[in-house]
């Protein structure tokens, strides 16, 4: 039985963030200097320091800001970025979210929900590119009897053998489900469950919805709740930025993940920070209403890194390869490459007519891996938490301390040097071995000796080695 907490959002208070966001209206450089030096002991930040640290404009500041950023990345994460591709199973929505191209009066777009075999055909496209993770990503309009089409997904993409390779880990991007749902997707294997709420603002989200399931803001801030009532224990959180304020937004994100910590004791394993792009038949999505400027982008991704230093944040092919360089330096741990996001795009390159948004990045996963190779950065496909049952809290318990990085690294390098062999060009292997080398150098002696062990296993022919 559901009680008001499994379906109402009592945490969020919007008149104490506007009041904070109030607060906090005059830069203040000895706060902000305060917080900064607090944010270097990787404990992450209290909802004041967030709020001052949104409110800095100071191009001064602002790069201390940077350099605090990029040395708590380069601290947790080092040089490694996960790897991903969304796949777009259906575009069938019952939904009318304004910006959305997918949404159900508009007659622009192609409707349809894949096949099965259609499924697997995408999914092995996906595995020949190299890719082990997954996000299966769908409207709110299941054919059939509902969650089953979602869960025959599930199965029907972890089922798919290409040379030897399955994937690995699938997380999903769904609509709001009830607890007994949320329990059936658990079963079927979920990694991580990921909704964005698109606005913590009531009156907006009411302006921005105007139809659907989709209505209720308090069933899907809820969501969160009733998937952790159900034993998913990765939620990934996000919001549309552009649609408000992105100060009111963030702090409210923020006092969401506080309510998951204090109710479950974990908050959210991953937080996503989409930018409205345009949608074909949305004057929102051309004209957001709060358009979120590049600068003030990039200070909402170095503050996120401080406030909850061991979430991870993803950023989608949404945003241009220059934004998404800066955006990696300062926070960004996760992202998606070569993406489609029209039901059946990797088999049919040219059905653009079924495209949720137009893409910011259009190069290949080859084409990024090259870069980011360059760039010393080492691309992961790892899957190793997930696998070995460290989600949750028990990641959580592991990361604080920093301890998970002794994880991190090395499963990061076998499962980049399984792609190097196994899917890259000689000129692509050549970079990735030389970012390889230099990695191992950067280790401390144990954690070089691991990686050198599971290192050695793949270049003698195992595969999916991690510790
Ligand atoms: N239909 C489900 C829902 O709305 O939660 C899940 C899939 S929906 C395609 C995934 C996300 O796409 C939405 O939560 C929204 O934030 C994002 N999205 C929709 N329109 C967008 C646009 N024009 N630009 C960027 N992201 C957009
Ligand atoms: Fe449907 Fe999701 Fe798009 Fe809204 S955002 S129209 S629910 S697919």
């Amino acid at each position: 039985m559901d009680t008001d907490m499994d379906t109402k959002a009592l945490w969020l208070d919007a008149g104490a963030i506007e009041d904070c966001v109030q607060r906090h209206s005059r830069e203040d450089p000895g706060r902000i200097r305060e917080v900064l030096a607090k944010a270097r002991e990787l404990h992450g930040l209290a909802m004041e320091d967030v709020a001052c640290l949104l409110m800095l404009k100071s191009p001064d500041l602002r790069e201390e800001l940077f350099a605090t950023a990029r040395a708590v990345k380069e601290e947790i994460y080092g040089r490694r970025i996960v790897l991903f591709a969304p796949l777009y199973f259906s575009n069938l929505c019952s939904n009318e979210c304004l910006y959305c191209a997918f949404r159900c009066s508009n007659r622009e777009v192609t409707r349809k929900a894949l096949s099965m075999e259609e499924i697997a055909a995408e999914t092995r496209i996906l595995l020949k590119q190299g890719h082990k993770r997954l996000l299966l990503v769908a409207g709110e309009a299941y054919p059939g009897s509902g969650i089953d089409y979602v869960l025959d997904a599930i199965d029907t993409v972890y089922a798919v053998q290409e040379g030897g390779s399955s994937i690995r880990r699938i997380n999903v991007n769904l609509a709001p489900l009830t607890v007994e749902d949320f329990r059936e997707l658990k079963e079927h294997q979920i990694g991580t469950f990921q909704l964005f709420q698109e606005t913590y603002h009531r009156p907006t989200y009411a302006a921005m919805h105007l139809a659907g399931p989709k209505k209720d803001f308090d069933w899907r801030a809820s969501s969160f709740d009733r998937a952790m009532l159900a034993g998913i224990d990765d939620v990934g959180m996000g919001l549309l930025y552009g649609l408000y304020d992105w100060r009111f937004e963030t702090l409210a994100l923020f006092s969401h993940i506080h309510h998951l910590e204090e109710r479950f004791g974990v908050g959210c394993h991953t937080i996503s920070v989409p930018r409205i792009e345009p949608a074909c038949g949305s004057d929102v999505a051309s004209r957001p209403p709060h358009a979120l400027a590049d600068d003030d982008f990039l200070t909402l991704i170095a503050t996120l890194r401080l406030a909850v230093p061991y979430t991870g944040i993803i950023l989608s092919t949404r945003e241009s390869a220059a934004t998404r360089k800066k955006a990696l330096e300062l926070g960004v741990s996760q992202i998606s490459a070569g993406s489609r996001t029209n039901p059946g795009g990797y088999a049919d390159d040219e059905r653009f007519e079924a495209a949720q948004f137009q893409l910011g990045d259009h190069r290949s996963l080859a084409e990024v891996i090259e870069d980011l190779g360059r760039n010393g950065y080492i691309p992961s496909f790892c899957t190793g938490c997930y696998r070995s049952g460290r989600t949750g809290k028990d990641f959580m318990d592991l990361a604080k301390p920093g301890l998970i990085k002794r994880k991190c690294a090395p499963n990061a390098l076998s499962t980049f040097e399984e792609y190097l062999l196994d899917y890259a060009t000689p000129a692509a292997r050549a970079v990735g071995e030389d970012a390889i080398a230099l990695q191992l150098q950067d280790m401390d002696e144990k954690v070089r000796a691991i990686s050198e062990r599971l290192l050695e296993k793949v270049r003698s022919g195992s595969r999916d080695v991690y510790c």
